[in-house]
């Protein structure tokens, strides 16, 4: 079967599991859980920490005033949103935009799990600390605090993947601190380098 097709299967088939998720408490108080939105062919996988206030609104990712700030930083790189893949640690927005909790992380990443399998990127870039952390000890990298390393390129290469874990400064850093913006849009270069 074709290849692009398969993955649009596996995409659709988890969109489903995930409208059903109970796994966490946080069903309850979703409006729309977000699953991730963008190419399936993707060769960049962005994933942030969860849902936020306009997020669960519309069930897309990215879409609040932090969705602005990466818009501007995928352009400074010559990307659209359309050719990349987004996507959350969290599928379900926390009350009051709260950090996850460790219980919740573990109930969901599964999913995050199937969707780096299934569109399988050639670069994935960690925004924040909670999807920084995961993605490296999925991997079976030593994890640091964003501030110290931000920017930098780990290669993993498995059976399964051959791939490169660029850790970023979440977006929405840079809503509230203005000389964020730069440092991000530096370490963005890093992406590029890699496609
Ligand atoms: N912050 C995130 O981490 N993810 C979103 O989708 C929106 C804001
Ligand atoms: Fe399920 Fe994840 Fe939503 Fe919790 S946050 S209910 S685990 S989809």
């Amino acid at each position: 079967m074709d290849l692009l097709l398969e993955v649009e299967k596996e995409i659709n088939q988890l969109t489903q599991d995930v409208t059903n998720c109970k796994k966490c408490e946080l069903w309850k108080t979703r409006k729309n859980p977000v699953v991730g939105n963008g190419a399936l062919n993707a060769q960049v996988m962005f994933i942030g920490e969860a849902p936020g206030y306009h997020e669960n609104m519309q069930g897309i990712p990215f879409v609040g005033r932090a969705g602005e700030v990466f818009d501007e930083l995928l352009k400074s790189i010559g990307l659209e949103r359309e050719e990349v893949y987004v996507c959350n640690i969290l599928k379900c927005r926390p009350p009051d935009n709260r950090n996850p909790f460790d219980l919740e992380i573990k109930a969901c990443t599964s999913y995050l799990d199937r969707q780096i399998t299934a569109i399988k990127p050639k670069v994935i870039g960690t925004l924040g600390n909670f999807a920084t952390s995961y993605v490296l000890e999925k991997f079976g990298l030593q994890t640091e605090k964003i501030g110290k390393i931000h920017g930098k390129t780990f290669h993993i290469k498995n059976l399964l993947f051959d791939a490169r874990i660029i850790p970023l400064y979440h977006p929405a850093a840079a809503t509230y601190n203005p000389n964020m913006e730069s440092v991000l849009m530096e370490d963005f270069k890093a992406i590029a380098m890699q496609l």
